[in-house]
């Protein structure tokens, strides 16, 4: 059992790499919902927004400046879209704080399904 994400951070559980530095892992989503979809996720295990503090909140800055890094890297040019989902009626489904980098197309489409 444990955190599948913990796990692919830690190399038990196999994962395409996209990028990492000493905090922040960031790997392609198994399950592509666009020509390019990756995960963001920090080393240390949040579940979600919800468990962020004061003293944990650099979590966001590392993540985000990887995503920086991640955009430029792979020359995401045209935009890309960011999407976290937070808790059960977002569709959360792996209780490791994640970013969602999705991008690959000229449109990416309404933010969400009307
Ligand atoms: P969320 O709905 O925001 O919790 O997203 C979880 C994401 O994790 C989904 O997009 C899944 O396709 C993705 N996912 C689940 N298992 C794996 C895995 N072993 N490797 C890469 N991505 C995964
Ligand atoms: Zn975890």
């Amino acid at each position: 059992m444990g955190c599948l994400f913990c796990n692919i951070i830690s190399g038990k559980t196999p994962s395409t790499k996209v990028f990492e530095n000493d905090k922040v892992y960031a790997f392609k989503d198994i399950n592509p919902q666009a020509p390019f979809h990756v995960l963001v996720v920090h080393k240390d295990h949040i579940k979600n927004i919800d468990e962020l503090n004061e003293k944990n909140s650099c979590i966001m800055s590392d993540i985000f400046l990887a995503i920086h890094t991640i955009a430029q890297q792979e020359k995401l040019d045209k935009g890309y879209r960011v999407i976290i989902n937070n808790g059960t009626a977002a569709g959360q489904v792996i209780w490791h704080l994640h970013v969602h980098i999705l991008a690959g197309k000229d449109d990416l489409g309404p933010m969400l399904v009307q």
